[in-house]
């Protein structure tokens, strides 16, 4: 038996695809001819800054959104003609929509019932994300990642071949964020479709096989975690000179773009240590510091959103 289904097989593992989707509200374009596929046994991550419209098209996936063009469908299928949604595909959308005081077992109680399945599922699902000693405890007392495990316990109850996770890695600690990350690969491992996402790719670094990475509703890469490191991290050159100002005049007069970090060192992309050295040895400028560092994949993710970030905090 596998270590998530009470079954031996679990519900049909067929992929996620969405093929030129577009949602409209009024002169906003949340979705904008999006097309990507999510494939069973691997961890999809869904990825851009808040306003990309992650959600709309994952609420879109499951009917409670019309989309304006285009379709989303699951093994070829709208959710609407699946023959079993529950054992084929399970959601976590929003983690807080459970009643306040109904307790964590007559919350899937309830969702088993109208699913049809039988109600021993609750006890493994409960015990599956480590609520077993809160089953009896009302839902509205629950911490946020408390309200998550039920949230995911919900997604599960039909042991479904595809998993849709919305933000699933919010407001959790770090043990809660290793317990998600472990249970999805599990689920992954056992050929299951998981579809995920984030705002944050620092999570998705840890956790993605492949990404879908959308800004202002449009998609900006689809591919593995690796094609899109190699595709997009840039080498740069992490330099200190004891006179900064005299680095930098030599860095300009050579034709170098570079950047200045707060501890005044100078980041320069583009161009390898050798080069750098020689600039400032030319001159005659004493090096501190001066070595390769790559770009973060959160600067890369930065980048490559900057120009489509729906919302950013700006510097007054
Ligand atoms: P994400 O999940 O990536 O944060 P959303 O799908 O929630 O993004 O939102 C995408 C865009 O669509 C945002 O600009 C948002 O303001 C807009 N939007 C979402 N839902 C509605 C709605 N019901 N009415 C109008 N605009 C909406």
């Amino acid at each position: 038996m596998s270590p998530t289904s009470s079954s031996a097989r679990p519900g049909p593992t067929v992929g996620i695809r969405s093929e030129n989707l577009t949602k409209k509200y009024g002169s906003t374009v949340a979705v904008d001819d999006l097309s990507f596929t999510a494939e069973p046994g691997v961890i999809t991550g869904f990825l851009g800054p808040n306003g990309a419209g992650k959600s709309t098209t994952m609420r879109m996936l499951f009917g409670l959104i019309k989309p304006t063009a285009g379709t989303i469908t699951i093994g070829g299928r709208d959710i609407t003609d699946l023959d079993d949604p529950a054992r084929t595909i399970g959601a976590l959308l929003d983690a807080r929509a459970v009643h306040p005081h109904r307790s964590a077992s007559d919350h899937l109680l309830a969702f088993a019932y109208a699913a049809g399945l039988d109600r021993r599922r609750v006890d493994e699902v409960l015990d599956l994300v480590g609520l077993s000693d809160a089953a009896g405890r009302r839902a509205g007392e629950f911490s946020l990642g408390m309200n998550q495990r039920l949230g995911i316990a919900t997604a599960l109850l039909g042991d479904p071949g595809v998993l849709v996770l919305d933000e699933p890695l919010n407001g959790l600690d770090p043990e809660g964020i290793r317990w998600i990350r472990t249970l999805m690969r599990d689920l992954a491992g056992e050929g299951r479709t998981i579809l995920f996402s984030s705002h944050l790719m620092s999570e998705m670094e840890l956790t993605a096989d492949n990404l879908v990475v959308v800004g202002q509703g449009r998609l900006i890469a689809e591919a593995t975690l690796d094609e899109f490191v190699r595709a997009n991290t840039t080498q740069a050159v992490a330099v200190r000179a004891q006179s900064p100002a005299g680095l930098g005049l030599a860095l300009r007069e050579a034709g170098v773009a570079f950047s200045t970090q707060p501890d005044s060192s100078f980041l320069v992309v583009g161009t390898d240590s050798s080069t750098v050295g020689k600039i400032a040895a030319a001159e005659g400028i004493a090096l501190e510091r001066l070595g390769p560092v790559r770009e973060s994949l959160e600067d890369v993710f930065l980048r490559l959103t900057h120009d489509v970030t729906d919302f950013e905090g700006r510097a007054a």
